[in-house]
């Protein structure tokens, strides 16, 4: 599986970041594509949709080992890079992990951080507190992801996003919140055949935006969420217009470029 993130678009800064909203797409590549020859292949592809569809600007978060080769070819201001994971820790002997620091070297602005896959491994909720607190002591932006593996009929998943929320804030000060985002991702909603209700993702946008101003109070109104979980081209638009979201993230549509030019092309007038 792969994973693109797709929010509204925020025009390049000097940092690498994607700054003011117009639509924007982050991709998660995950553990793909096995070679770096398909992996350039797929960038270009990204380009192209991106240069296409000027109303979108995309997040490109491939395997690591690519990051730095990709960001180093690209010229353009409509793609950043994001890695899908790094270590809380500074330096230190974490065999196999690579840090903040490390990333940001790489040309990474963002860090996708608590995805389902990543929890599955036994990530925790205070994991992702130490690795939002250290994606912000670095300059990086951290993309929060939250979600429920299934849901009770008493709504009981509501207070497992609030936990998963009030433990991965419990670091960030309120001056830094307009640089987190939350991915809303529905476990059940990952690599499914449907993704969920944007009314039903409307609800929960409400619910996340309540828990982050129950925490910082009006000052949390700014945190934007996406959503993600079996969105493509046949429903990036409604979701994008009903969910009450700021983007997306987008699995399997990622690795492949057809998909991915359009599902860009089908969010062109959102
Ligand atoms: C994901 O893995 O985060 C994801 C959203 O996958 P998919 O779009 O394939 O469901």
């Amino acid at each position: 599986m792969s994973s693109l993130l797709v929010v509204m678009v925020w025009n390049e800064s000097e940092n690498g970041t994607i700054g003011r909203m117009k639509s924007l797409l982050v991709a998660n590549w995950k553990m793909n594509p096995p070679t770096f020859k398909e992996a350039k292949k797929l960038f270009e592809a990204t380009k192209k949709a991106a240069d296409t569809v000027k109303s979108v600007s995309i997040v490109v978060a491939p395997p690591a080992i690519y990051v730095r080769e990709l960001r180093a070819s690209y010229r353009g201001k409509r793609i950043a890079f994001g890695v899908q994971n790094a270590h809380f820790e500074a330096k230190g002997s974490y065999t196999g992990e690579i840090s903040m620091a490390e990333a940001k070297d790489a040309g990474a602005a963002y860090v996708i951080i608590g995805h389902a896959e990543r929890r599955a491994m036994g990530e925790t909720n205070d994991d992702t507190r130490k690795k939002v607190a250290s994606a912000i002591a670095h300059s990086i932006f951290p993309v929060l992801c939250v979600g429920e593996k299934e849901r009770g009929h008493e709504g009981e998943h509501f207070d497992l996003i609030k936990e998963q929320l009030k433990t991965g804030f419990a670091d960030v000060l309120i001056a830094k919140i307009p640089r987190v985002m939350i991915a809303y991702e529905p476990v059940w909603a990952i690599g499914a055949e449907t993704a969920m209700n944007p009314r039903d993702m409307h609800e929960m946008a409400i619910f996340i935006r309540k828990t982050i101003v129950g925490l910082y109070g009006e000052k949390g109104m700014v945190v934007k969420i996406l959503y993600g979980g079996s969105i493509d081209e046949r429903n990036a638009s409604d979701m994008l217009t009903h969910g009450d979201i700021a983007g997306l993230l987008v699995g399997r549509a990622s690795a492949d470029p057809e998909k991915l030019t359009a599902l860009v092309r089908a969010i062109k007038n959102v």
